[in-house]
């Protein structure tokens, strides 16, 4: 009997506290946390100034209304666009919220309606977010759906070309598909996305709600490429576990998104936005950033002995966000992990996901990986 609806297919443990990496369960054993809450958690459980930002705003002000103006929403408006080709913040609760905004504002400005997203693609639960999921699993049951999606396969440049007509408002993109099992954007199409949505005044929307706030090893993974987004979608890792999502647009959508044309009663509360601004401030200087990747290199470095020996079939991924792909199904691994004191998450079928907090210490990398070894290897025949 539970009092909970059943659409989480929850794992038996019961999580009770947890301090950087190191998370606790109900009976007092002790876990690396390599989901950081499906990359949420990115500067770890409890992080000090984190707690201290929240709990000095928590004796200030809870809840206002964007009735009146917010300093403090401008602050990290600027903090989250400095530096990118993006000049406006809305702020929400979460990375579905920020998809519909950019859903809304991208169809709203361009006065045309079909958004092309990808198969494998993961945007969020709501109903247009939903309906932008490349993925079936996530629509079944709830049609008929929106119609203005049209879903290409991810990295194939002709299906890509030949979706792109006139009634094009914009693409919706992962530079990383996170949920869809850790694929990254093939660098040949980056010019083909850049040429079609200058030719065809096509906006480009990046959903970073799962690799930004620094998981890839710069504030977003974009800026690994030479993409120039007109609409950035956040949530995931901006409030560390404190729920808020921003939408970021460049300076032509301003007039787009007037008074009373979108809104949320929560959006940019002042609780989230004291933690997110800390946020901010702790993750995105470079030296912050390039530790990441520099950690993401280390771990995948601990990890190929896996791909030589055949265990693995591939790793994928940037900096901090990472899928092993095994020969079989995931979810045993997976299992024999948490037994072992390791949590992971999957991506598909087939591959575990590393999302270890962006503060891990080299050596929580290297007793992840011989968990990893330990689990993985045992399942190989070495031949003599
Ligand atoms: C998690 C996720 C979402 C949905 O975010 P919610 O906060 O669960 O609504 C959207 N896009 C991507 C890429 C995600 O990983």
């Amino acid at each position: 009997m539970t009092f909970l609806f059943n659409n989480y297919a929850r794992r038996s443990l019961s999580i009770v506290k947890g301090k950087g990496t190191v998370v606790e369960d109900s009976s007092g054993k002790s876990y690396l946390d390599f989901t950081s809450g499906i990359a949420v958690t990115n500067l770890g459980h409890a992080h000090p100034a984190i707690v201290d930002a929240l709990q000095q705003q928590s004796e200030k002000l809870w809840h206002i209304s964007n009735l009146f103006e917010s300093p403090e929403q401008e602050k990290l408006a600027e903090s989250l666009v400095d530096g990118t080709p993006l000049a406006h913040a809305f702020f929400c609760n979460s990375g579905a919220e920020a998809n519909e905004a950019a859903i809304k504002l991208s169809r709203k400005h361009s006065q045309k309606h079909v958004i092309i997203t990808f198969e494998q693609s993961f945007h969020g639960r709501t109903f247009g977010a939903m309906s932008a999921t490349g993925q079936e699993k996530v629509k079944q049951g709830f049609g008929p759906l929106l119609e203005s999606f049209r879903t290409v396969p991810f990295n194939d440049k002709e299906a890509l070309v030949n979706a792109a007509d006139d009634q094009v408002a914009a693409i919706l993109i992962e530079v990383i598909q996170g949920e869809g099992g850790v694929n990254v954007l093939d660098h040949e199409l980056v010019e083909t996305i850049n040429t079609l949505c200058r030719e065809k005044n096509i906006l480009l929307i990046i959903d970073e709600v799962q690799t930004g706030i620094s998981r890839t090893g710069t504030r977003y993974a974009y800026e690994q490429t030479n993409l120039k987004p007109d609409i950035v979608t956040l949530a995931k890792g901006l409030g560390n576990g404190f729920p808020i999502g921003a939408m970021l647009g460049s300076e032509e959508l301003f007039d787009s998104f007037g008074p009373g044309t979108h809104g949320t009663t929560f959006g940019g509360n002042p609780l989230a936005v004291s933690v997110a601004r800390k946020v901010t401030e702790l993750a995105f200087p470079d030296s912050f950033t390039n530790e990441v990747a520099e950690k993401g290199s280390y771990l995948t470095k601990l990890l190929s002995p896996l791909l030589d020996n055949g265990a693995l079939k591939a790793i994928r991924g940037k900096g901090l966000l990472l899928g092993l792909e095994c020969t079989d199904e995931a979810a045993p691994f997976i299992k024999q992990a948490e037994e072992a004191g390791l949590l992971v998450v999957p991506a598909g079928p087939n591959v575990i996901r590393l999302l270890p907090p962006l503060t891990v210490s080299k050596e929580e990398l290297e007793q992840a990986a011989d968990i990893l070894k330990n689990i993985l290897l045992s399942t190989v025949t070495i031949d003599s």
